[in-house]
């Protein structure tokens, strides 16, 4: 018997509840449960804390405790140290709580091929981007470039964890996107054509319809459940596309496995998180 849940704020939206109670349900775990658990910031360590103490076996994070749950913690893994943020935290029966970031070998895990010798550019140098390029480097990326809207953050990053950042986004085997830039509101997804054409949308992320060519596979962290501008433009350039989903689902899964130590069913998983708009 376990009860787990999603602590974030807000965090109405997300897919974790039914993904993880779709795969207890799968597994037959009929004694476990998986929970919203809205906590505002000011409130996050003490509710935190109260929560491992009555019993909750686990829970997730997601913005914007991320960083503070990597703070709370007794013992962090190297990742989680790494990147300095935690989505993952467990709470032992004598009150340790362990840190974990399963956002890294998730993102790792969806690309679902080796990254060892590519040139990757990331899109973003928020807590996502940290995540993403740790994961990238240490999976042995020949290169990471980091673009961002605000430069500095991108020099900040880079220098931190080995990677270089960039005035324009680069040319390289792999593209991910870690900005929150989603395109895809109702007048994005039918300006697509336009988009496509006149590259209304992908300016923000400072990149071209043509541009997009350059890459053969591109990765979108933004959940929808429609694809985002980005992945439709990749795709109608042949590229092999990941979309936040997939992203979502394996970091879920990675999380399920330390929880329960039960192997996760994926596609049970990944359906119950399509059911509905997204978030995580
Ligand atoms: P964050 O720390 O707030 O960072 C946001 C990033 O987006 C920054 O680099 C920011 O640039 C950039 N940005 C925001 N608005 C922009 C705009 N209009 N034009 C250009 N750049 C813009 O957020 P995060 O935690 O990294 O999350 C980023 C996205 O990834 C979110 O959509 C989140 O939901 C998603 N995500 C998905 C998963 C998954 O499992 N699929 C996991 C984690 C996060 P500045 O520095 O210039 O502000």
């Amino acid at each position: 018997m376990g009860r787990l849940g999603v602590l974030g704020w807000p965090v109405a939206h997300s897919r974790s509840p039914a993904m993880h109670n779709a795969a207890f349900a799968a597994l037959g775990m009929d004694d476990w449960r998986y929970q919203l658990l809205p906590v505002p910031p000011a409130l996050f360590e003490e509710t935190t804390r109260a929560l491992g103490g009555s019993g909750l076996h686990g829970a997730n994070v997601t913005i914007p405790h991320k960083r503070a749950a990597l703070a709370l913690a007794s013992d962090a893994s190297e990742a989680a140290r790494a990147i300095g943020a935690a989505n993952t935290l467990t709470f032992l029966p004598d009150g340790t709580i362990m840190a974990e970031n399963t956002d890294a070998p998730g993102l790792i895990a969806a690309l679902g091929g080796s990254i060892r010798g590519l040139r990757v550019q990331v899109l973003g140098a928020g807590g996502s981007a940290r995540a993403a390029v740790w994961a990238l480097r240490e999976a042995g990326a020949a290169e990471v470039s980091v673009w961002n809207r605000t430069h500095d953050r991108a020099v900040e990053l880079a220098r931190d964890l080995g990677a270089r950042a960039v005035s324009r986004p680069e040319a390289a085997d792999l593209l991910v996107n870690c900005t929150s830039v989603g395109l895809s509101d109702p007048s994005e997804a039918r300006s697509l054509e336009r988009s496509a054409t006149e590259d209304g949308g992908l300016n923000q992320l400072a990149l071209t319809f043509d541009q997009l060519g350059e890459y053969s596979h591109v990765a979108d962290l933004v959940y929808r459940s429609q694809p985002t501008t980005l992945l439709a433009a990749a795709r109608a350039h042949g590229a092999r596309t990941v979309d936040g989903l997939q992203i979502l689902v394996a970091q879920g899964a990675l999380s399920f496995e330390l929880w329960t130590g039960r192997r996760p069913p994926l596609e049970v998983m990944d359906r119950a998180a399509r059911v509905d708009e997204a978030g995580d």
